[in-house]
Formats: structure tokens, C-alpha cells, sequence
């Protein structure tokens, strides 16, 4: 295994969706990286094609780095729901159409649950995942995975956050994500402690590849 490369500098965030661009930027700001997102740089958005949320964070990632020719930080994310053996997985942002309905898309889950007859929280078991991908452009990654595990409530509760959050009960907490402010969410340290599948992997990256600024 090579040793974990620090990141410096300046960063191309692989990303078109502001709202992961302007999370991304509030979570490197302390280590003191320039943030510059793919859509300032006019970097196309590559198919993702991968079969694995890290595949497909490597794809982002290395495509940015390789066409900006700088470092490019890229994530990818979804829920795994234990009874529909893992869906939608990879698929969690599709699920959702081309009107980006998840009231349409969290239904759709809820109706694929009473079909299997997982009406008890045992059996309604799920997880969120984040992948996140540093590229440089000598072809050097780094790649850290976290997920945080829950159960899924019905009907949904809750108006903060976004996709499937109003869902998604985390373990040890009454409030669903969509209950929950975003600090409360993601909580990084030292304000919090880390809740988000998104804010672990990120804790996880910065051990490895940060230093604080
Ligand atoms: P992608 O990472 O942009 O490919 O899409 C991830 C999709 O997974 C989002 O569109 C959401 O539907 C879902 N997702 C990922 N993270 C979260 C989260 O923190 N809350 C709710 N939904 C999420």
C-alpha cells in the first residue's frame, strides 16, 4: 500500500449540484483548501458507469483531475434498503425521475416494503453511503467509504435535508434526518460528532489527507 498523500493547495470539486459543492467547500475550509468547482472550470460531467458508489466517485474524480490537470475531489452517495437487497443503491438519485421526485421515490420504497410485508422496524433495516474520491492528475487516489445505519419510517417526517432524509431514522436517535438540522446531520467535530455517512467519510478523509489550517 502506498502512503496517504496530503491534500495542498488547490482542489477541483467534482460536482454540477451546488448544494454538494457549497457542503463540500464548508467542510475543506478549515484545512484551508481553494475550492474551485468542475462547473466554474466548464468540466463536463462524465457518465457514471461504475457498478460500486466508490467506482462511481472514482470516475468523477479522475475525469476532473485529468481534464483541470489539478487534484479533484468527487463524491457519491445512496440508500441501501436491507429488504430490497440493497436498492436503490446506486440508483437512489434515479429512483427519483427526471422531476427529482423523492415523495414519488420514498413511496415507491414504502410500497415495495408492505409487499414483503416489512411493517416492523427489525425488518425495515437501511443505510446511507457516501464514497468520497481524491484524483491527482500523476493518477494517484485516495478512497474512503463510511455509512451510517437506520430504519426506514412511514409515513415520512420531517421538511430539512434533502432525498430521502424525512425516511430515514438514524440508530439511537428519535428524530429522523429530516427532522434535523444540518449540524445536527452532519455534525463534524467540534460541534458534533459525525452523524452523516457524508461527515464520516469526510473525518476519515481528513485523518488521512488533511491538515488543519
Ligand atoms: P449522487 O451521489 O449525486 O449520485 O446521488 C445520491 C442520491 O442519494 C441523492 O440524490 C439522494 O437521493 C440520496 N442521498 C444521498 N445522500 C443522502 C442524504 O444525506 N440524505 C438523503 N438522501 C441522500
Amino acid at each position: 500500500m502506498t502512503a496517504p498523500r496530503r491534500i495542498e493547495g488547490k482542489l477541483v470539486i467534482a460536482t454540477h449540484n451546488p448544494g454538494k459543492l457549497a457542503e463540500m467547500r464548508e467542510l475543506l475550509a478549515p484545512y484551508g483548501i481553494a475550492a474551485v468547482s468542475a462547473g466554474e472550470l466548464g468540466l463536463g460531467e462524465p457518465e457514471e458507469t461504475g457498478d460500486s458508489f466508490q467506482a462511481n466517485a472514482r470516475i468523477k474524480a479522475e475525469a476532473a483531475a485529468k481534464a483541470a490537470q489539478l487534484p479533484a475531489f468527487a463524491d457519491d452517495s445512496g440508500l441501501a434498503v436491507d429488504a430490497l437487497g440493497g436498492q436503490p443503491g446506486i440508483y437512489s438519485a434515479r429512483w427519483a425521475g427526471p422531476a427529482k421526485d423523492f415523495n414519488a421515490a420514498m413511496a415507491q420504497i414504502e410500497r415495495l416494503l408492505q409487499e414483503r410485508g416489512a411493517r416492523e422496524p427489525a425488518d425495515r433495516g437501511a443505510h446511507f453511503v457516501s464514497a468520497l474520491c481524491v484524483a491527482w492528475p500523476d493518477g494517484h487516489v485516495e478512497e474512503v467509504e463510511a455509512r451510517v445505519d437506520g430504519t426506514l419510517v412511514w409515513p415520512p417526517r420531517g421538511t430539512a435535508g434533502f432525498g430521502y432524509d424525512p425516511m430515514f431514522l438514524p440508530d439511537g436517535h428519535a428524530r429522523t434526518f429530516g427532522e434535523m438540522t444540518s449540524d445536527e446531520k452532519h455534525g463534524l467535530p467540534p460541534r458534533g460528532m459525525g452523524l452523516s455517512h457524508r461527515a464520516r467519510a469526510f473525518v476519515k478523509l481528513a485523518e488521512r489527507c488533511l491538515a488543519r489550517a
